[in-house]
């Protein structure tokens, strides 16, 4: 495969600073780099086409690939998933993840990471356990992954901060930098102030970030005011846990003190607005997160909480949900929504993507714009692209997938793993994970 790539003749949303969008756009990729960014006719008078695979974009929209700010490499989607957060976590989740072995992470991994390539999404920010099947699953699928283990107290029997730096140790910086691994904390229900404590302190010293549930259910807010006599944030910040490098999902149920912490650390947040729905947690605060000048992105959370990895219908949810409990139909524009997908996520993990601008890594999409979803559509007309991509599409809109310069995904197929194979193994692993757990609950 050549190490450079010329998308031409397509409508480019580069979610850059002015949100300019360029119609009869074009942009070149050389190595992991995007390059030029312009009209067709101005990039390929600068740049010529030698030597380069040419991508004919006519009828497509290209886009910074999507961040999944918030996520879990998923074994066991749709199982048992009609109980509520607490006891679906001590019945299924636990169980099922304390009994991953290297094999089922890693089949689990490629599954959920493929799944994923097919929505769009060029980056991960993934916990769970097992991170060097993790690790080894991103760096031959392709995919840009932020891992993290489920760091617990040591009774839950889940991961220790020991596992955390052994992980870092072994797989930080690899796949040419588009694996990196933070410090996870599973959530407060299961951690005390020193493993919180200590879990920063871990972070500082290796120089990497952490990403903890916070605040997802009112049982999690109750839990905290009664071992710790404060809200979930607060025990985060007396912690030290919040920070510009720290994502913290859900935060559901923030009170303005618990907003203004947010803010006056810079800790980023997740919102997953489906995951929420689905399992009966509520509706995030969010006008009033973005109104305070917190940096928030969207994750779909875990398959087995959404059930679907597909990032477009976040987006969808990330909107509606505030339009319908606020009664107010100018909240959460398409635009700004789409924001949250690229640019803000991308900003989270501190990464160059989520923006088609020169100097930025290439993580790039292409949208097929001849469908019943993008039908009709007026021509050059950003405003009516934006409204489709956020309420009308799915993610098997997306024809084409690049990561880090490298085609992943072309006309809807993997290109790095035999899907169907994956598929066979993430099955069979599913099911002997099931048989040693004993069944259903
Ligand atoms: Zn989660």
């Amino acid at each position: 495969m050549s190490d450079r790539i010329i998308i031409r003749n397509g409508t480019v949303v580069t979610m850059n600073d002015t949100s300019d969008v360029l119609f009869d756009g074009a942009i070149t990729v050389e190595g992991d780099r995007i390059t030029d960014v312009g009209s067709t006719a101005d990039v390929l008078a600068r740049q010529g086409a030698d030597g380069a695979r040419v991508l004919d974009a006519t009828d497509k929209a290209v886009l910074p690939g999507l961040v999944d700010l918030h996520y879990h490499t998923a074994l066991g989607k749709g199982w048992s998933d009609h109980l509520p957060l607490w006891e679906y976590l001590e019945a299924c989740w636990y169980p099922i993840i304390r009994a991953l072995d290297y094999e089922a992470a890693y089949w689990a991994a490629l599954a959920s990471y493929g799944e994923s390539i097919k929505c769009g999404v060029t980056t991960v920010n993934d916990m769970y356990r097992q991170l060097g099947a993790l690790a080894d699953a991103a760096a031959e699928i392709g995919i840009r992954a932020v891992l993290s283990n489920d760091v617990a107290d040591p009774e839950h029997n889940l991961d220790s901060l020991e596992d955390n730096r052994e992980a870092f140790q072994a797989k930080h910086g690899t796949a040419d930098g588009r694996v990196q691994v933070y410090v996870g904390i599973e959530w407060l229900p299961l951690a005390s102030e020193e493993l919180l404590r200590d879990a920063r302190v871990l972070a500082d010293e290796l120089g990497t970030g952490i990403h903890i549930h916070l605040n997802e259910s009112l049982t999690e807010v109750e839990n905290s005011r009664q071992r710790f006599g404060r809200r979930p944030t607060e025990v985060a910040y007396d912690a030290g846990i919040l920070g510009r490098n720290c994502i913290a999902a859900h935060c559901v149920w923030l009170s303005d003190t618990e907003i203004a912490l947010m803010r006056q650390t810079g800790t980023q947040i997740s919102h997953n607005p489906t995951s929420n729905a689905k399992l009966g947690n509520g509706i995030a605060r969010l006008p009033e997160m973005l109104a305070a000048g917190i940096n928030v992105g969207v994750g779909h959370d875990a398959a087995e909480c959404n059930n679907s990895r597909d990032l477009f219908e976040v987006m969808k949810f990330a909107s509606l949900m505030h339009r319908a409990s606020r009664v107010d139909a100018s909240l959460q524009q398409p635009p700004d929504v789409l924001a949250m997908a690229t640019r803000n996520g991308a900003r989270a993990l501190g990464h160059q993507t989520g923006q088609l601008v020169p100097g930025r890594k290439a993580d790039v999409i292409l949208v097929d714009l001849k469908s019943q979803m993008f039908t009709p559509l007026m021509p050059e007309n950003s405003r009516h692209l934006f409204s489709h991509l956020v309420f009308a599409a799915n993610g098997s809109c997306v024809d084409t997938t690049i990561i880090d310069g490298k085609i992943v995904m072309e006309n809807r197929h993997l290109t790095t793993v035999d899907e169907q194979k994956v598929l066979r193994e993430a099955n069979a692993a599913f099911l002997r994970v099931i048989d040693q757990v004993g069944g259903a609950p």
